[in-house]
This record gives structure tokens, sequence and C-alpha cells, in this order.
């Protein structure tokens, strides 16, 4: 390739899927599929496009990222998304996980505090046609009481606890995944809702950006 050609995003995807994924054990074929298919680089700014399929986070301003590739499936293979269910995505930021839980899932509601991020990801996901993801403007510690129950509930950013409202606006039988801890370090939890109380399974340990709003910091 010459160094004014065009990039090959779909080859460099395909080489994030097979070395970034699954080279190491994400084997979900759902989610790998829907990560070797979701056009990545729409959602990264144009300033950082040609870094869209690096093994790591990018900035997509206003002290926001897009999350690595492997974060992103590590944490969809633990919530196990199926296609009839509705899910709640809390820190929506450039919308590219809402569209991946768009092809994964029945209906998705991603919520943003930052508006004008909301609004980006907004178009993003409608100029590529996931009209099944409805990105949200508001608190997302607060879940969004409006659409609930959720079978599943993802959570973007670090968060020092899990929030009392999305426990409650679970479905029984629902899981729920999340970075929990300090604003430095975090733990992936999986909590899975049964006869309304949580059973927590601890993972592996992540670094996201804070939660902020009422349950957040
Ligand atoms: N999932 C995103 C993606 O695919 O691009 C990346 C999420 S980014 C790591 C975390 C996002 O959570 C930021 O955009 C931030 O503004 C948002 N956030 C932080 N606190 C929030 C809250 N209380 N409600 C909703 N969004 C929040």
């Amino acid at each position: 390739m010459h160094n004014d050609d065009p990039p090959n995003w779909e080859e460099q995807r395909k080489m994030m899927v097979q070395h970034q994924l699954r080279g190491r054990g994400i084997s979900n074929q759902r989610i790998l599929e829907a990560m070797g298919t979701v056009p990545r680089e729409k959602f990264v700014p144009i300033n950082y496009r040609h870094a869209t399929y690096h093994d790591g986070a990018l900035s997509i301003g206003y002290g926001q990222t897009i999350s690595q590739p492997y974060m992103v499936a590590f944490m969809l293979q633990l919530l196990d998304p199926q296609p009839g269910d509705r899910v709640l995505e809390v820190g929506a930021g450039s919308g590219y996980q809402a569209a991946l839980l768009g092809q994964l899932c029945q209906e998705v509601y991603a919520i943003e505090i930052i508006d004008t991020l909301a609004e980006r990801a907004r178009q993003t996901v409608q100029e590529l046609g996931y009209d099944n993801v409805h990105i949200i403007v508001g608190d997302g510690s607060l879940g969004h009481p409006a659409a609930e129950p959720y079978d599943g509930i993802i959570v973007a950013a670090a968060t020092p606890d899990i929030a009392p409202p999305w426990q409650e606006q679970l479905t029984e039988g629902g899981r729920l995944v999340a970075p929990v801890g300090s604003q430095g370090a975090q733990r992936c939890l999986v909590a899975a809702k049964k006869h309304g109380e949580l059973g927590i399974t601890e993972s592996i340990g992540c670094i996201f950006v804070p939660l902020v709003g009422e349950h957040g910091w």
C-alpha cells in the first residue's frame, strides 16, 4: 500500500478481530461478527481516525474516550446479549458500543450526559441505519426509567458502586456489567438479578473515565 492510498478499514477491522479479540480469548461468535462489521472509524474524530484500529482507547473530546476494542468485546461477552434483549448502556460516548448492541439486541437505549457527544453519537448511529438504537441525553446513574425494565445494563464509565436505580430497572434474570471501584482503578463486575437480589461475580481489572451525576462522582 502507498502512503496516499485510502485506509483499508475492512482489512484493519478484520486484523483487529483476529489479533486483539480472538487472539486474546474473545470467543462469542456474535460479538466477533458484530465487531467485524460495525465501522469503528465512523465513531472516531477525524484527527485520530488513522488510529481507529489501534489496540487502545482514543479521545473523542470533552475529556472522554471511545474504549479499547478488546475492553468493549470483553464487557459485551460478560453481558452475553441475546437477540431479543432490550438493553441500556450508560455512557454512550461516541455511540460505538451502542451500535454494536444495536446489532446484537432488539432495542438499545444509550444514555450520555454530555449533550454534544450524544448529538454526534445520534447522528452517527442514524447515518449507519441503526433504527433500534436510541441515544438519550441525561444522567445514566439514574438509569432510564422511561424504557425500563432492561434485560441487560452495561456501564461504560467507572462507578463507585452499583447504583440502586440500575438494580431496580433490571428484569428478573437480567444482567448488569460495570467497572466498579475507585476513580483510578476498577474491576469489571457482572451482576445477575435473581429473586430481586443481585448475585455478583468479579472479573478483570480495568480503568475507565469516571461516572458523574447523582450516583457517580
Ligand atoms: N461506550 C462509549 C463508546 O462506545 O464510545 C465510550 C464511553 S466513555 C468511556 C464514558 C462516557 O460516559 C463518557 O462519554 C461520559 O461523558 C459518560 N458519562 C459519565 N457519567 C455519565 C452519566 N452519569 N450518565 C451518562 N453518561 C455519563
